[in-house]
């Protein structure tokens, strides 16, 4: 049969994206998307959803909405629901804490009440994300906001024994979550059937592609049936993630949120960032720690899993702290979160990978011990905090080792207008000096089909490794 409700594509007229050459009072449409730095291109793109109401999502969706408090969709829910409604591939670039999970959710449960398939004989829906902690969460929200349109949900990650998944798997659910390497091996066991998949997301494609796993992606997509809906999310746009995108979807529609040309940093942060001298790190952290609102919750990040143990065991008597990273089991990590959710423990120390992802809706703080691998994880480590519209701070620590990153992060910190410390700004002209470092990452799609060389942004000169 037909949809179950009133498309409302259908029932609006047409919204042209910008106005007549020349127009003297730009249209709502039109003040919306620069307000929010909206962006889509790929061909008839549909009008954003401003409201819940625009959305003509059924009775039951709006409902749960209601409940959990949201006012109106954010600037990618509102540009994204419309196009995915319309069947059509999408690739969205778009920061942390921009409500990514909703944006692909609800448009899955509207996909499940048009084409109700037996979940016994195989998931509708799979959404692929990059980690056990991100993929529980995933489920978590769909089964929230699915709950009134009665949807299943399962979720799939490596670190956990099979068998109860198992089990959890043969009773049938209509969504899959899973993170890659873990489905793959259920596939090889031939104990997955993806024919009646319909709708694949790929959440997060660039930390699953940082974590290497492409080439489980591939071997799952390709079990998928072509006549597919594939909807893509990512914080960055490199090249690789180009690729993918090219070679997995299907004219898609691009839509950007932010000025993705300055890494998208989110401006509601404070960043503070200082030249701190390895050894004394500690006794600077300690008093930032200090300095916080007792019980604030604060996640720092170090490079190594060793000096997480270390720093959780030394800072924890004073100020409650708790490890997480990749040797801890899945049990020690879900108890070690969940003291943090609760803010039994206010203080997370982690690992780059443990944290990916992570949503924990009111961190305060973000710490870096250590500087990342790269400016991307800049960005994502300090989009922990200031999610959802609320404020939030962070510390970085540089010490020499890091020159070569600092010209990146002055960009960054300009982009959001931030204050670039004078010992900063001079490490990032000698960097300069030394390495006019390969920053050309973004390729960004224009309106007529075009790409456009972005000269700005990116890694420095950390992969050619000259200096
Ligand atoms: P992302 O995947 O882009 O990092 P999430 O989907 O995890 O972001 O969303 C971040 C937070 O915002 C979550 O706590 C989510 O519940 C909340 N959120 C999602 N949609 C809305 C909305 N329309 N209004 C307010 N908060 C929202
Ligand atoms: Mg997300």
């Amino acid at each position: 049969g037909g949809p179950p409700f009133p498309n409302p594509n259908l029932m609006r007229p047409p919204a042209a994206l910008t106005g007549p050459p020349g127009a003297i009072h730009p249209s709502p449409v039109e003040v919306y998307l620069q307000k929010h730095e909206v962006t889509a291109t790929g061909g008839d793109v549909p009008a954003p959803f401003m409201t819940f109401e625009d959305t003509g999502f059924p009775p039951e969706i709006l409902r749960e909405i209601h409940v959990a408090g949201f006012t109106s969709p954010t600037p990618i829910q509102a540009q994204t629901w419309p196009i995915a409604l319309q069947n059509r591939d999408i690739v969205a670039i778009a920061k942390t804490g921009s409500g990514k999970t909703l944006g692909y959710l609800i448009p899955a449960f509207v996909h499940l009440k048009r084409r109700r398939n037996n979940p016994q004989n195989g998931p509708t829906v799979l959404v692929l994300a990059p980690t056990r902690e991100l993929a529980t969460q995933i489920q978590d929200e769909a089964l929230k906001f699915g709950r009134a349109s009665r949807v299943s949900c399962t979720c799939l990650y490596g670190g956990a024994p099979k068998v109860h998944q198992l089990k959890e798997l043969e009773r049938g659910a209509d969504i899959v979550v899973a993170t890659p390497g873990r489905l793959n091996d259920i596939l090889e066991m031939k104990r997955i059937d993806f024919r009646q998949v319909s709708l694949l997301v790929l959440d997060e494609a660039d930390r699953m592609l940082d974590m290497g796993f492409e080439p489980q992606i591939r071997k799952i997509v390709n079990e998928i049936p072509p006549q597919r809906q594939t909807l893509m999310y990512t914080a960055t746009w490199p090249k690789e993630v180009r690729k993918i995108a090219g070679d997995l979807l299907r004219n898609p529609v691009q839509v950007n949120i932010g000025n993705v040309d300055q890494l998208a940093a989110n401006k509601s942060i404070t960043q503070y960032v200082e030249v701190v001298p390895q050894m004394e790190k500690q006794r600077r952290l300690e008093q930032i720690l200090r300095s916080q609102e007792r019980g604030s919750k604060a996640i720092i990040f170090c490079s190594t899993k060793k000096l997480c143990d270390q720093l959780a065991r030394s800072i924890g008597r004073s100020f409650g702290a708790a490890a997480i990273h990749g040797d801890k089991s899945q049990g020690e990590r879900d108890w070690v979160l969940n003291q943090f959710r609760s803010g039994k423990t206010p203080i997370l120390v982690a690992t780059d990978v443990a944290a990916r992802g992570l949503d924990i809706p009111d961190i305060r703080v973000v710490i870096n011990y250590d500087f990342p691998t790269g400016i991307e994880d800049y960005v994502h480590r300090i989009g922990r905090t200031g999610r959802a519209g609320a404020t939030g701070i962070s510390y970085t620590f540089l010490s020499d080792q890091d020159w070569k990153y600092a010209p990146d992060l002055v960009k960054v910190l300009e982009g959001a207008n931030q204050h670039v410390p004078p010992n900063v700004r001079e490490m990032a002209l000698r960097a300069g000096g030394r390495d006019r470092g390969g920053m050309n990452r973004f390729d960004l799609v224009e309106g007529d089909g075009s790409r456009t060389r972005w000269d700005s942004g990116g890694r420095g000169g950390m992969r050619d490794g000259a200096f």
